[in-house]
């Protein structure tokens, strides 16, 4: 791997390091619209798969060199045969190795996540946490509720001053991220592991569990909470083939996309990869900012009158 990173004039940190764990490998992550600022992207030397705390991307060795190379299957292939970087898996026909992929699981073989042992949540809602969602215009005690979140002091470790952000498979919660509010950590959102996970944040939507035939697809549970039902956050501007399938499932006709101004190429992408899936798909662009913080009460009502 270290020969590819060289050969490509890629920088890395070798672990352990600052936020690279002994035996990956970190790179500034490739995937679009990821906000990684310094190699967030670990690669696990053993396995070559790798995850991004930034995004939340994860797959195989083919799916990063692709993403890096901009290249085909059979190409990325290619490259990790004379790279020597080692077996490497087909992808299964849909794509992925999360659960959900399968297409039939049983929903009942999905396991209740509870919060890790080392991360201690308090009870209710604290003052910090109600100041940091009201500054965010933001109703605290609705919002609690409704998403089922959870709040962390200093107890919280390595989800130290956080709104824990669950997510919901089939009403289980399965997976969750979370949301600093001090605003000086450099990472805003922080997810669980996939290997902590019941099933990876990516394979997911957040929000789908409020969501009818017709949904706007955003890019983080704030722009959920501030559109209301129908809206689902993809966690990144980009899409996984597990995600798609979760639209399929959902039995979605209508996506309109509405992803950060900054985020208009990745937009188009998805509107491209959505379409011969879905009947209908649109893209809403935002002149500025995204939909959390920029959208005016009568953008809400016209968004919501989109889903009726
Ligand atoms: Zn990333």
């Amino acid at each position: 791997m270290i020969d590819y990173f060289d050969d490509r004039g890629i920088k890395y940190t070798v672990g352990p390091a600052k936020n690279v764990a002994k035996g990956r490998i970190g790179i500034k992550c490739p995937f679009a619209g990821c906000q990684d600022r310094s190699n967030h992207c670990g690669i696990e030397l053993s396995t070559l798969r790798f995850h991004c705390f930034v995004c939340g991307e994860s797959g195989d060795a083919v799916k990063l060199i692709r993403e890096i190379e901009e290249c085909s299957f059979k190409e990325a292939k290619g490259i990790i045969r004379r790279f020597n970087l080692g077996a490497v898996t087909r992808p299964t026909p849909t794509g992925g190795s999360s659960p959900l992929s399968a297409g039939e699981v049983d929903s009942t073989q999905i396991k209740t996540l509870s919060y890790p042992k080392d991360v201690v949540t308090l009870k209710g809602m604290p003052k910090s946490h109600r100041r940091y969602l009201s500054k965010r215009g933001f109703d605290p005690s609705y919002i609690w509720k409704k998403y089922k979140l959870a709040a962390t002091s200093h107890l919280g470790h390595r989800f130290k001053y956080r709104i824990l952000i669950p997510y919901f498979y089939k009403r289980k919660m399965v997976t969750f991220t979370s949301r600093d509010i001090t605003d000086k950590s450099e990472l805003k959102y922080q997810h669980l592991s996939d290997e902590e996970s019941s099933i990876p944040i990516k394979s997911l939507l957040y929000g789908e569990e409020f969501c009818g035939d017709k949904v706007i697809i955003v890019e983080g549970p704030m722009d959920v909470w501030r559109i209301g039902d129908g809206a689902c956050a993809l966690m990144t501007t980009s899409m996984t083939n597990d995600q798609m399938l979760r639209l399929i499932d959902m039995g979605v006709m209508m996506v309109y996309i509405l992803l950060d101004s900054d985020a208009v190429l990745q937009a188009r992408r998805l509107k491209f990869q959505l379409r011969g899936i879905i009947p209908y798909v649109e893209v809403i662009s935002m002149d500025r900012g995204d939909p959390a913080d920029s959208l005016t009460r009568t953008n809400i009502k016209f968004l919501r009158g989109l889903l009726k």
